[in-house]
């Protein structure tokens, strides 16, 4: 089993990660909240939390990756004020909470799928986990560390000595109380102290009995209990986004600490946000892009991910259109290359040898804080011998990619295989150039060229005879 290192962001360190339990990872991921459709920033998220649980399984560990659902209780606001997203979302649609969660649901997978984000081992739903959030307000009142107040039972953080200075650098919560803007909530003790359960409002659509009244849980206590219920009281690996340092995180942290007495997460981790053009997503922008908007740029979904393992999680992803289509580019060439390599083969590739020096430099990198730009250089690497003249290279190189991409998750033996299947109509095509082209026609072979281009089959005519292989629309005319 090879070792990981990553960054901690509670010690604000890089180091070698070590796991609960022997040969087992517990990953928890926070989920979205499907009230709207996903944007490529919070999918950019699930593309870093997909490679880091392939790297672990490609390092031999067995993972358990839980994602949940927020489909109740986050509000607009991440502290108590605003309306809760999902009731909001009801009133604009016109439809009922579940109708609303299913839906954008359905799509966020769809989406995740589209760029080969792996299905998470669990999948709770909060709606699905309402006992469980009650028990651990219950047990946190027991404890003298929640008091119920007039809508509502709040975490008394002055109960959890060091609440918000976890994940944020120290002083800066009694900064961020210095210079936060007066709110006026009488039912609170403290400022910040925050909300496990709200006391339904009038009109509320989503709301549960309780102890303490009809009402909804609070979105933190939601990631505590999920979280816990699926991989125990301590685990491996909390990831989210960096605006879920605070206080969607220390919320977690002491809540969940203060129940069980014990460490909460062993290992804490944060994507940045992705930019656009330099700057930030805003709907008052027109830059709010959805994986659907990838099309009409001739670009695919996986290139996105390209360009995502491009960067590396803790550099700042910007994203522009022309990012995106070099990505596409650049994910055309390795599969042509790779299509190439496939047909001369005939799909036989070989086994990997496991001490491969270009296998074992992959693996140093991607093990290294999940460093995917230096992982790609690898897959470069590998992609030269494939290029090459030499055939036994070129096995070697196409198996060891095939074996990188257990993590990149490119796709490249689906798009290999996919250059020899062929329908009737193209395969026939194909063989009736071939033939115009032995029978020097060349006039009637451009013109099947053009027919086969516009079928997106891109033919190449080399000493070894016709190539052909798929190509996208962004390729198409453009020197790669
Ligand atoms: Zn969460």
């Amino acid at each position: 089993m090879t070792g990981v290192r990553l960054y901690d962001s509670a010690t604000r360190t890089v180091r070698p990660f070590e796991p609960l339990v022997a040969g087992r990872v517990g990953i928890y991921d926070c989920g979205p909240t499907v009230y709207s459709y996903q944007h490529i920033g919070n999918l950019y998220r699930y593309i870093v939390a997909d490679v880091v649980r392939r790297t672990f399984e490609y390092c031999g560990y067995k993972v358990t990756q839980v994602m949940n659902i927020t489909d109740v209780g986050h509000l607009f606001d991440d502290a108590d004020q605003g309306t809760d997203k999902m009731e909001q979302a009801a009133k604009r649609e016109g439809r009922d909470p579940a109708a609303i969660a299913k839906h954008y649901t359905d799509h966020f997978l769809a989406d995740r799928a589209k760029l080969n984000v792996l299905p998470p081992h669990v999948m709770p739903y909060a709606t699905e986990h309402v006992p469980e959030m009650i028990e651990a307000v219950k047990t946190l009142i027991a404890k003298g560390h929640a008091y119920p107040a007039a809508d509502g039972v709040y975490f008394d953080i002055t109960t959890f000595p060091g609440y918000g200075a976890r994940l944020n650098p120290p002083g800066s919560f009694a900064e961020r109380q210095a210079g936060a803007r007066v709110e006026v909530n009488d039912a609170k003790r403290h400022p910040y102290d925050f909300a496990l359960w709200r006391a339904a409002k009038p009109g509320d659509l989503q709301q549960w009995d309780s102890p303490w009244g009809r009402g909804n849980p609070g979105w933190h206590i939601e990631c505590s209990v999920m979280s816990m219920k699926y991989l125990g009281e301590t685990f491996d690996l909390h990831s989210g986004g960096e605006d879920h340092l605070f206080p969607h995180h220390e919320c977690e942290i002491a809540q969940s600490e203060a129940a069980t007495g014990k460490l909460f997460v062993r290992n804490w981790m944060h994507t940045y946000f992705l930019s656009v053009d330099g700057g930030a997503m805003h709907k008052s922008k027109g830059n709010v892009y959805l994986v659907s908007d990838f099309a009409a740029h001739g670009c695919e979904p996986l290139a996105f991910r390209m360009l995502a393992l491009g960067v590396g999680y803790r550099k700042s992803l910007d994203f522009t259109w022309r990012a995106l289509q070099d990505a596409q580019r650049r994910l055309d060439r390795w599969r042509s290359a790779i299509g190439g390599a496939w047909q001369r083969l005939q799909g036989s590739t070989g086994a990997v040898d496991p001490a491969d020096p270009v296998k074992a430099a992959f693996a140093e990198a991607i093990t290294d804080d999940f460093n995917t730009p230096r992982a790609l250089a690898q897959a470069e690497a590998a992609l030269d011998l494939v290029n090459g003249s030499d055939g036994a290279l070129r096995a070697r190189g196409l198996a060891i990619l095939f074996d990188m991409d257990q993590v990149l998750g490119l796709g490249l033996r689906a798009s290999a295989e996919a250059t020899v299947l062929l329908g009737d109509v193209e395969r026939a095509l194909l063989d009736e150039r071939a033939a115009a082209r032995a029978a020097k026609d060349f006039a009637r072979s451009d013109a099947l060229r053009a027919q086969l281009q516009a079928k997106g089959i891109l033919v190449k005519d080399t000493s070894e005879g016709q190539r052909w292989e798929r190509v996208s629309r962004v390729s198409e005319g453009e020197p790669a």
